[in-house]
């Protein structure tokens, strides 16, 4: 059984204000012990905070990207153990963002992957094609070529242990949100592929991206190869992130 999971990516967004005033909202608003993981990414800087704010309440921590070294001459830099060290739990790679504005390459990302487990860390690694690489009829041949890279370096074992989040680049922040039966054929396609690369892709948690809200994530979440999701827009906002986590 694969416990389903909901993860707020705040991207460059919150304030100290807004830790403790969206944290409050949603875990006064969370009521019963919900079957879903939840876990908020906010920016760096306001992991400590958002960690006092979340002690105790079963809200995970998570953060949105990592160096892939652990220490040194890297100015500007946040390693894996730095995050664990603040109470992270997750740590997303490889998001679309990254890879398309900090030009980060399949190779980068697999590093930042393997830096991830190496401080006992779990991945949330992103994958997902463009718009053009849709029309062109190339989805699971650039997902595929996002896994492999990740496979290749860490080997099927550590990947089986990892959160892999499928997000179509032309679905994030666009409104478009990909339909249920869209997703959840990639799904179907990332947990064949796994399986072939010798990972026990039946316990790995796949989540979809994409322009999720509470009026598509029932529908989103019911697919038999989505196990929840990782959620941009929607998680800014206590009421529609807790609709996001109540249908998961
Ligand atoms: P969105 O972002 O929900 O705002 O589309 C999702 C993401 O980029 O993780």
């Amino acid at each position: 059984m694969r416990q389903p999971m909901v993860a707020g990516n705040w991207k460059l967004n919150g304030s100290r204000q807004m830790v403790s005033a969206l944290l409050g909202d949603i875990l006064s608003g969370l009521g019963d012990p919900l079957t879903a993981e939840i876990a908020i990414c906010p920016p760096f800087v306001y992991l400590q905070e958002a960690r006092g704010a979340l002690e105790g309440s079963g809200v995970v921590l998570g953060a949105q990207d990592v160096c892939d070294e652990d220490e040194g001459a890297y100015t500007g830099e946040v390693s894996a153990p730095m995050l664990g060290d603040v109470g992270c739990r997750y740590v997303i790679v490889g998001h679309s963002e990254r890879r398309s504005l900090y030009r980060e390459t399949d190779e980068l990302v697999a590093r930042k992957f393997e830096a991830v487990m190496r401080a006992g860390l779990c991945p949330i690694l992103c994958v997902g094609e463009s718009l053009e690489e849709r029309n062109a009829g190339v989805t699971e041949a650039v997902v595929a070529r996002q896994l492999d890279a990740v496979v290749e370096l860490v080997g099927p074992e550590r990947i089986g242990e990892a959160v892999v989040a499928y997000e179509p680049v032309w679905a994030i922040g666009t409104g478009m949100t990909a339909s249920p039966e869209q997703a959840q054929a990639v799904h179907a396609y990332i947990r064949g592929r796994l399986d072939l690369a010798g990972v026990s892709a039946g316990s790995v948690r796949l989540l979809y991206g994409g322009s999720v809200k509470p009026e598509n994530a029932v529908e989103l979440f019911a697919m038999p190869d989505i196990d929840g999701g990782l959620i941009g827009g929607a998680s800014l906002q206590a009421e529609t992130f807790l609709a996001i986590c109540r249908a998961a």
